[in-house]
């Protein structure tokens, strides 16, 4: 792997990370070897950047072009993230250490929200309200001026085209602060943006740490808006400066969704879509079903099933195409996983399968951690309260849909829930019930660009994707155009 450090741009200004200045390494969470360094960003870039973003919103034409003009631009960073898709997912896949299968699908979607972006912004129409009076009446969608997105290591660069795209087709200045586990995507899409023709100035990253330059960029008077993604606890420290400064936030936060399954449900299909709700991405999934619930007719044989599936799935290195889960981030991740399972046994759960690290002796150097179904706890379990963000997952038996609703709904999170059921009738009285951004039935974690995304409760605020994503970058301007015959009377 090319161990060259990564430059960043603030204007003319390149950061090299030579001299004296700050790296960040990224470490292949596959082999533990250098995936890559990056010159790091300090809080006086953050300074420099903000400068640099209102200048280009205030004098680049931008904001001003034709909406069909913007979009052009959108369409072709798509079309050159497809071109360079393989080698952007290889990078992805040593910075994440995710299959290589799934970074493909990550840098294709990414190329997907610029272009799904490029049409919203051409086909976007502003209202024309019923008037009162003589007048002329409308109300127009504007961008902020300058706009942070911050974003967290699981899902790199398809986070930050899913804040970027809408953010610039609205006509906003954008600085993305991409997570320090995974920052080098984040570079590759600037460097795109600005070879795709977006004007300097337009997009900057700052590839730091949040503790300095995410904050320095919440806090910055400068910035007029902030998108985030990541953990709940940090949602609520960037909310609660957004909260002091009255700027708007979108909040995409955690969960612990609720995974459902019915005794009337097709039931291989369920342990199916209970196997990858979990266990896709090794649980690093914001919307991982990690809370099971089977009725208990069912429940004993449904999680022998559950655990036979477990059991076959294939834990390898990111490049095998066989590799069914990879590692997990970090070793500091990996152990904060395994303490939660530690702490699943000492509050009285049974470890069914998994609960420890691989024996492939290839796997070593690697932080994997293995496919892991617990039961015999109570949904008051810290277990199963709290997000532990890896291939957890935790089996309750439930009654009835009064009762799997009622404890399906017991916990502060309510990003997404998923159930199995053969009643279409029963589906939509459960779906209306649960408290969650997103309700999957028949079928778990799907998800595409013109379906809004976010969460209820603690998950977050506010929503991303389809037109919704694009209102969370614009503030609406009510506009009166008088068309009086006479002069106005007091
Ligand atoms: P995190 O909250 O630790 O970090 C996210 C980003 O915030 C990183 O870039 C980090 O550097 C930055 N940051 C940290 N402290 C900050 C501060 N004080 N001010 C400003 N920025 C700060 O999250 P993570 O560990 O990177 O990601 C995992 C979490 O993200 C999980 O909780 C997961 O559920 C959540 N997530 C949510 C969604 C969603 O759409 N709801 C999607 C993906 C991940």
């Amino acid at each position: 792997m090319d161990t060259q450090i990564k430059s960043f741009q603030v204007g003319d200004a390149w950061r090299s990370g030579q001299d004296g200045e700050h790296v960040i390494v990224s470490i292949n969470p596959a082999d533990g070897s250098i995936a890559g360094k990056v010159a790091r960003a300090t809080p006086e870039d953050v300074d420099n950047a903000v400068a640099v973003a209102w200048d280009a919103f205030r004098n680049q034409p931008w904001r001003r072009l034709r909406p069909d003009q913007r979009a052009t631009t959108l369409y072709e960073i798509g079309r050159r993230i497809l071109l360079e898709k393989d080698a952007l997912a290889r990078l992805q896949m040593a910075d994440s250490g995710k299959p290589l299968k799934e970074c493909v699908n990550m840098v294709t979607s990414a190329a997907g929200h610029f272009r799904y972006y490029a049409a919203v912004c051409e086909t976007w129409q502003n209202e024309v309200t019923s008037p009162r009076g003589e007048y002329f009446s409308l109300a127009l969608a504007e961008p902020f001026g300058v706009v942070a997105c911050i974003t967290p290591w699981n899902s790199p660069i398809m986070n930050e085209a899913q804040k970027a795209a809408p953010a610039l087709a609205a006509g906003n200045a954008v600085l993305i602060k991409p997570s320090e586990e995974t920052p080098q995507l984040a570079i590759e899409l600037a460097r795109i943006c600005a070879e795709a023709g977006l004007p300097q100035g337009l997009l900057t990253v700052l590839p730091g740490l949040g503790e300095d330059v995410g904050a320095a960029l919440v806090k910055h008077p400068g910035v007029r808006m902030v998108s985030f993604t990541g953990g709940t606890e940090t949602g609520r420290v960037i909310g609660s400066i957004a909260g002091q400064r009255l700027i708007p936030v979108g909040l995409e936060l955690g969960g612990k969704s609720p995974h459902i399954v019915f005794e009337d449900a097709d039931f291989d299909k369920a342990v199916a879509g209970v196997a990858s709700g979990i266990f896709g991405s090794a649980g690093q999934s914001c919307v991982a079903g990690s809370r099971l619930f089977v009725q208990k007719s069912i429940y004993p044989r449904f999680i022998e099933a559950l655990v036979e599936r477990t059991r076959a799935i294939r834990v390898g290195m990111p490049d095998d195409p066989g590799t069914e889960m990879g590692p997990l981030v970090s070793r500091a991740h990996r152990d904060k996983v395994a303490a939660y399972v530690d702490l699943a046994r000492q509050e009285g759960g049974k470890v069914l399968i998994g609960g420890g690290l691989p024996e492939a002796p290839e796997l070593a150097n690697g932080w994997f951690y293995m496919p892991t179904v617990i039961d015999g706890l109570s949904n008051k379990a810290r277990a199963c309260q709290e997000e532990i963000f890896g291939p957890v997952l935790v089996a309750l038996p439930f009654e009835d849909e009064a009762d799997v609703i009622t404890q399906g709904n017991d916990t502060v999170f309510g990003l997404a829930a998923g159930m199995w059921t053969g009643d279409y009738a029963r589906a939509w009285r459960v779906a209306r019930e649960l408290d969650a951004g997103s309700v999957w039935i028949n079928t778990y974690k799907q998800s595409h660009i013109a379906t809004p995304f976010g969460g209820f409760k603690d998950s977050g605020i506010g929503r991303e994707k389809g037109l919704h994503g694009l209102r969370l970058y614009s503030q609406v301007k009510s506009l009166y155009w008088g068309m009086h015959e006479k002069p106005l009377s007091l």
